[in-house]
């Protein structure tokens, strides 16, 4: 049985909830047309599914990757339902995308491609509808066309995406905040478990908004030894801990991990092989697999990214005694603080960054603490905890709405 089965089953769910919570509310396909800066045209696919809103309006990211398609995205907007839920923010959960190699365009070129994107599925969004955010390959300025795109016509509407740059209403700590999320996550989990993160050895997939910004954190902050970081070209390896301030600087200048001089260069897919305490999944899902699970070295694996465990893996690990922390626990500081941006929004206030890190802590805290007790009282995974208690706030809005 799935996670979510056995959640549904604790929740008490019945048949027509359970066929509501997994298909989608609301799905929208679209062409994205763009004109290319060598001449002619290229028609490219979007996507934007709502999968709940009982609890709120919708929320999820955009992201542009190649591999991004319909069955993707909606099983990225079911996972914000539950995060939103979780992390017990007036959210719904959806996401969004478009099934595009971004690397190869020009800024111009992404512009073009995300305004029409944006106007195309403007419709279904708003502030009190659905909110976008950044996700794999969209960033602050991204949001910023949408930002603009989004407003033509309807007047200046901060609040209907979020993950801005500051200077255009951005909160104040979102940049980083999914990153500090899992490092909150894990100093919370630590004591737990006796696997203390001063001198922890850390292995980190993807070094983009997510990875970085962890791998920073539990350097700086944390005292952890940083041992193997990878991005989509390859890992780089230092059983001493890689020096990361200086590797994110080279990697600023857009050059590939495995290039950093203060580490061996290894192929990307021996990551989870180096021997660790975390092992912090950051770039893409469905990279643990029954294939690899069995060779993972870690104490703990901290899912960084959305859906990065197939089913076939959390069974290994299960076997192999290894605790997970699943993504929509340890990954939602991103949708926290896009939360409390949309309120800043809304309020046509400003935040400052020690009250947004603060209020960050106690949402991460809480969230986890209540996780862990359901999971100790049942005797059940963590994910599957995390599910009871997504599933029962959601079904709870349901059933007062009538549905
Ligand atoms: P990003 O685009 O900023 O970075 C992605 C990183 O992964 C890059 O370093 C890229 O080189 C690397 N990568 C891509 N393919 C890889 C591969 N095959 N092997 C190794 N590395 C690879 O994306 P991000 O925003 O950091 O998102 C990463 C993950 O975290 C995604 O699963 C995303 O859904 C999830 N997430 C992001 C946020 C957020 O706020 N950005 C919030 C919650 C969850």
């Amino acid at each position: 049985m799935s996670h979510f089965d056995i959640a549904a089953g604790l929740v008490g769910l019945s048949d027509h909830e359970r066929e509501i919570l997994q298909r989608p509310f609301r799905e929208i396909t679209v062409q994205v047309p763009v004109k290319m800066d060598a001449g002619g045209t290229r028609v490219f696919t979007g996507y934007r599914i709502q999968h709940n809103g009982a609890r709120g309006p919708t929320k999820g990211g955009i992201r542009y990757h190649q591999h991004a398609d319909h069955d993707e995205i909606l099983t990225l907007a079911k996972l914000m339902t539950w995060k939103t839920a979780l992390l017990d923010i007036p959210f719904g959960g959806s996401k969004g995308g478009i099934t595009v190699d971004p690397k190869g365009l020009s800024k111009g070129e992404l512009e073009r491609m995300t305004r029409t994107f944006t106007s195309r599925i403007a419709l279904c969004l708003g502030p009190y509808r659905d909110i976008p955010a950044p996700d794999v390959n969209t960033n602050a300025q991204t949001m910023a066309w949408i930002f603009d795109e989004y407003s033509r016509g309807r007047g200046y509407t901060p609040a209907a995406v979020t993950g801005k740059p500051v200077a255009l209403g951005g909160s104040l700590g979102r940049e980083e905040a999914t990153g500090r999320g899992v490092a909150l996550v894990m100093r919370e989990f630590a004591p737990d478990h006796g696997v203390p993160l001063q001198g922890a050895r850390v292995v980190v997939q993807g070094f983009g908004n997510v990875g970085g910004n962890l791998a920073r954190i539990l350097h700086l902050e944390d005292g952890a030894r940083v041992v193997a970081v990878s991005d989509v070209e390859g890992a780089v390896h230092n059983e001493a801990g890689l020096d990361v301030p200086a590797l994110l600087r080279h990697a600023a200048e857009r050059k590939p991990v495995s290039g950093f001089k203060g580490g061996t260069r290894i192929a990307g897919d021996m990551i989870f092989g180096v021997p660790c305490e975390y092992c912090c999944p950051c770039a893409l899902d469905n990279v643990l697999t029954g294939q690899n699970a069995g060779a993972v070295d870690a104490k703990v694996v901290v899912e960084g990214a959305n859906n990065p465990t197939t089913p076939e893996a959390d069974a290994v690990f299960e076997r192999r005694g290894i605790p997970v922390i699943p993504d929509f626990l340890a990954n939602a500081g991103g949708v926290v603080v896009s939360y409390f941006e949309w309120t800043q929004n809304l309020q046509q206030h400003r935040w400052e960054l020690d009250f947004v890190q603060r209020e960050l802590a106690k949402k991460m805290s809480a969230a986890y603490h209540e996780v862990r007790d359901l999971a100790r009282d049942k005797g059940v995974l963590l994910r599957t905890a995390a599910y009871a208690i997504a599933l029962s706030r959601v079904v709870e809005a349901e059933r007062l709405r009538g549905t």
